[in-house]
């Protein structure tokens, strides 16, 4: 007899982007320009206070949230990471045999965080332009749905979806399922037409918006992130969510970037102009990339994904292969950018 659930046994376990020493990693969707300014300071200072616990309430940073956002304080919520919050989503809306809907390519994390409550994913396939199918996610609801997660932009193709097509969606499923709006990349975003879902969205009672420090901010190492939903759906949120989850180095950590926000900006807008670069000097080189709102772009290599991945390791640059599919690349500074690229053509000319 098995001590743990026979189910998880097929379940793949999650796969990080790898780091070779002395090798190029643009292979996580990191920015590559390092700690914002005052961010090591403010989580060495915190650390002197290691001994004691956080902050469960994580007050101070979520009143900078709240009011950065325009929104209540009791609106707003963080976590080990947008992906722990994501779980903890999860936990507050499915019971076993629940159904998620969510497309499929997207987040590796999201058929883990299911598996994990016991629910059914209901994964929707890509467009064949590698973007969410919102009229087909939104069929595929049903009434053991209790859950549908939309990844604007998506991770790992770069596509996000416009405004008109989100309001249709939205109002399709209507208030009764829960629909979490993962938006890990928003900063990277530079279409008009794609909404901020917390200035769109987040008034409506069934929406969840999820951000993450750990891209744009430059947190990932100290995991935290935060949501904004309606205060009943956080509250219940809060009830299953880990004690102490936000700790003490990235609470203080996380403030101090927000006191960077004009540094976070300017980088930002280093790795767009790259983005645009990268997906140029590409595109000559392969057809049917899909235009990227995020810091990374996708090469649907199909069959030929490891063999291109191969070809970039030994060239000294590390991406992210996903078998069969495609390959997904971090935008990182422009030497790191201009190596891939010539990796790229040794393996795609
Ligand atoms: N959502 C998406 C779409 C992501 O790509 C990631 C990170 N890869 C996350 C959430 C989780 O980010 P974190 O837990 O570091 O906040």
């Amino acid at each position: 007899m098995s001590l743990t659930r026979a189910d998880l046994d097929a379940l793949p376990t999650y796969v990080p982007g790898r780091s070779i020493p002395g090798a190029i990693k643009l292979a996580s969707n990191e920015v590559p320009y390092g700690p914002l300014p005052g961010v090591v300071e403010a989580a060495t200072e915190a650390a002197a206070n290691s001994f004691r616990y956080p902050d469960m309430g994580v007050v101070a940073l979520r009143e900078r949230l709240a009011d950065r956002l325009g929104v209540a304080v009791n609106r707003v919520a963080t976590g080990c990471g947008s992906v722990a919050l994501a779980e903890h989503v999860t936990r507050a809306s499915c019971l076993p045999g629940d159904e998620i809907v969510y497309s499929w390519r997207s987040f590796e994390a999201y058929p883990i965080i299911a598996a994990g409550t016991g629910a059914t994913s209901i994964r929707v396939p890509n467009t064949a332009e590698h973007g969410h199918d919102l009229a087909a996610m939104a069929a595929a609801v049903t009434s053991r749905t209790k859950l549908v997660i939309v990844c604007n932009p998506n991770n790992p193709t770069g596509t996000a979806n416009r405004r008109a097509e989100l309001d249709e969606f939205l109002d399709t499923v209507g208030p009764d399922v829960l629909v979490v709006l993962d938006e890990a990349y928003r900063e990277f975003v530079t279409d008009p037409d794609i909404p901020d879902g917390v200035a769109a969205y987040a008034d409506r009672p069934n929406v969840v918006v999820l951000r993450t420090f750990s891209k744009a901010w430059g947190l990932a190492g100290l995991r935290i992130g935060y949501l904004v939903a309606q205060p009943d759906v956080v509250a219940t949120i809060g009830k299953v969510t880990t004690p102490f989850s936000s700790n003490l180095a990235a609470q203080a950590a996380a403030i101090a970037a927000l006191d960077a926000e004009d540094e976070m900006r300017r980088r930002c807008d280093l790795v767009i102009a790259e983005r645009t670069r990268v997906q140029a000097a590409l595109d000559e080189l392969l057809p049917g990339i899909p235009a990227s709102q995020a810091n990374f772009v996708w090469l649907p290599l199909g069959a030929g994904s490891a063999e291109f991945a191969g070809v970039c390791e030994a060239n000294g640059v590390i991406v992210r292969p996903f078998q069969g599919d495609g390959v997904r690349v971090t935008i990182g500074t422009p030497e790191e950018n201009d190596a891939f690229l010539a990796a790229a053509e040794k393996a795609l000319v």
